[in-house]
């Protein structure tokens, strides 16, 4: 049985709101919660960045001053003790390198930034549309039981594919929309639901 996990807001902080804070540029702090298409939005983000003349360089200095959240290096040490982890993200590569290392180097499959000789992000390369929910599916394929966790719009693909899905402090309005999934706000509680949802699909 694997265990996928999104990454920010799970993990680690939404990285584009610790850039809009620190820039303080407020239209930067829009995520997929408040803009569910990925591509309006990811558009809108590489508008602003030119439009500011901000450089891959600038984000990244941001990106080496953001810590996990609380809690998460012994939750994600705990996780893969018990089960096979896979980070599936909608981040990039780019930004993702100094939150690896801190997160002590987990598998992680997202997508990648198309730079250009100046430094400026030119475009992004998603490896395919709707990625997360296709790598639940491919893992399925390979005759594995997957249990995910996600926060936001762009994980509930992934979490109506795999065997069980479970949310992490989740917009209220998310929840709403999708009763089927336990909501967990602290580590300890997301614990339990990995637990739940193992004890569930091995009945
Ligand atoms: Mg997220």
């Amino acid at each position: 049985m694997l265990a996928c996990l999104d990454l920010e807001g799970v993990l680690v902080p939404e990285i584009w709101i610790d850039f809009a804070e620190q820039t303080g540029i407020e239209k930067l702090r829009l995520t997929t919660r408040d803009i569910p298409d990925y591509d309006e939005l990811m558009r809108g983000r590489l508008k602003i960045l030119d439009e500011n003349n901000l450089k891959l360089a600038d984000i990244q200095n941001v990106i080496q001053k953001i810590k996990p959240l609380e809690g998460a290096c012994d939750f994600l040490e705990w996780l893969k003790s018990e089960f096979q982890v896979i980070i599936l993200s909608d981040t990039f590569y780019q930004f993702a390198g100094p939150l690896m290392a801190q997160l002590d180097y987990p598998t992680l499959f997202c997508n990648e930034l198309i730079v250009d000789k100046e430094g400026r992000i030119a475009n992004y390369r998603l490896r395919q549309a709707d990625g997360k929910t296709k790598a639940v599916a491919a893992l399925q394929s390979l005759n594995f039981q997957v249990v995910a966790a996600g926060d936001s719009y762009n994980d509930t693909g992934m979490l109506k594919q795999a065997d069980a899905g479970i949310f992490f402090r989740p917009p209220e309005s998310i929840t709403k929309e999708f009763p089927q999934f336990p909501v967990t706000h602290q580590y300890e509680e997301m614990k339990q639901a990995f637990q739940q949802a193992r004890a569930d699909l091995t009945k």
